[in-house]
């Protein structure tokens, strides 16, 4: 049994799919006008978990990431640019090229992370009709009205209007940075449809029943999740950052369709750089670039991410990265020394306890405690291998290509040559090769008649 912490209830819960055996998903994806940073990704990788968790638990996972090309407002509320737009006006590109270039960069990042792909990753501008008629079907039921700007969604008619985020009104009100458009009747509205400037003609814009223009970023993961998955969906997934976002998915969906959204509603903690905030006047939104161009493995990274739990804020330094990367590389130089799998024989103790705290709201930083275990125990070679390649499944760490036979030919031919040589009692010829295999980044271990081949680190 999954047991997941619902932020919606605010408890851990059992989790009971919808329909039996099958599990829907949405989590909601990046707004492509720049790189994904480290912080991004911590949320991707997150999510992933969850993902693999239910593939290992035999669910099949009807599994959508959106791509926001489209109506992200730089305050991330109904006022501001558009970042697409405005990144595009600033490079002298069009929108499209903008939204491509960096779709294709989220991807080559996605991949080294070791990420499994979703059935789908829906990109906004696909999905149009389906936001309109959302919201001619909201019109209709009463639960909008225009202004000057576009078509706003009236949170007073949605009663359970708060219940995820927890913020009300009031805060909003409090907490305002920018002056509340007058023109809205509630603080905690938002836009749907956003008409485009008189005076400007916008690269991404539609025609509507309320004028030309483009959709609000709320309504298309509405829209997407809707048409892919259904009226009500499983797990929703997404940054803590996207509390109020999730919220007014919520009042959409709901109202449009008579019908709960959303049955278990996750959120991914922050991560911290230097114990601090991420920010541009800080320079430190590192990208996975930034971290590979210093030496680390993309791999080291996600290893860094397993170590805190999903719901705690987690805090990156460099040092934190260089001891995950030194823990991933003991891993490895682990089982580069194993033998390939002969036969599939698993130590069920480990592997049930494994999966207990994977199973209890992904707890990674246990996982990982009961793989090191593992590894120490006297339980023999092969089951070992096995067992580990078990729990790779959700760790994703890529422990498969590490497994012994990886070593180049080349490699254990010199190995076995010298190994003959020692047999021999020719040693300076054993040694002569014992120091080529190092100068190629390898150690030999001698065990009895026999070897070890072991990756230097
Ligand atoms: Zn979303």
């Amino acid at each position: 049994m999954i047991k997941i912490y619902n932020s919606l209830t605010k408890k851990v819960e059992d989790f009971k799919p919808i329909h039996e055996g099958t599990v829907s998903m949405y989590t909601c994806g990046p707004t492509v006008y720049s790189y994904a940073h480290i912080g991004n990704f911590r949320t991707y990788v997150s999510a992933d978990i969850i993902y693999r968790t239910f593939l290992v638990n035999d669910y099949k996972v009807r599994y959508i990431i959106n791509l926001t090309d489209v109506g992200h407002l730089s305050d991330d509320a109904d006022d501001g640019d558009d970042k697409v737009e405005k990144m595009a006006k600033e490079e002298g590109k069009s929108a499209r090229d903008i939204t491509d270039f960096y779709i294709k960069r989220f991807l080559i990042d996605y991949e080294k992370l070791r990420i499994i792909k979703p059935k789908k990753f829906t990109r906004a501008t696909e999905y149009i009709k389906e936001q309109v008629s959302l919201v001619s079907e909201l019109e209709k039921r009463g639960y909008t009205y225009r202004t000057s700007d576009g078509v706003y969604f009236d949170t007073s008619r949605f009663e359970k209007y708060g219940e995820l985020s927890g913020h009300f009104a009031e805060d909003i009100l409090e907490g305002a940075r920018v002056e509340i458009n007058p023109e809205k009747r509630n603080p905690t509205d938002f836009a749907l449809w956003k008409l485009s400037p008189k005076d400007e003609k916008r690269w991404q814009e539609w025609e509507s029943p309320w004028g030309i223009g483009f959709p609000g970023w709320h309504i298309e993961c509405s829209a997407m999740a809707l048409k892919e998955l259904g009226q009500t969906i499983d797990v929703h997934l997404g940054g803590e950052d996207l509390l109020m976002h999730h919220q007014n998915e919520i009042a959409q969906s709901e109202c449009a369709t008579g019908k709960e959204f959303v049955h278990y509603w996750m959120h991914a903690a922050f991560l911290k750089i230097d114990g601090g905030k991420m920010s541009k006047s800080l320079n430190n939104m590192y990208t996975l670039e930034d971290i590979e161009a210093k030496g680390f493995d993309p791999l080291s990274l996600r290893y860094f991410y397993l170590s805190g739990h999903y719901r705690t804020s987690l805090n990156f330094t460099w040092e934190a990265l260089q001891s995950a990367q030194t823990a991933l590389k003991k891993l490895y130089q682990v089982v580069e020394g194993y033998s390939p799998i002969q036969e599939e024989t698993f130590a069920k103790d480990y592997l049930s306890r494994f999966m207990d705290v994977v199973n209890n709201d992904f707890n990674m930083p246990q996982a990982l405690a009961t793989m090191w275990d593992l590894l120490k125990s006297d339980v023999s070679e092969q089951t070992k291998i096995c067992t580990l390649l078990k729990m790779d499944e959700v760790l994703g760490l890529d422990i498969e290509s590490h497994v012994g036979m990886t070593i180049p030919e080349e490699i254990v031919n010199l190995a076995e040559t010298r190994n003959t040589y020692r047999r021999n009692g020719i040693w300076d010829k054993a040694d002569q090769l014992r120091k080529q295999l190092e100068a190629s980044g390898y150690l030999v271990e001698d065990r009895g008649d026999s070897y070890k081949i072991r990756r230097r680190i």
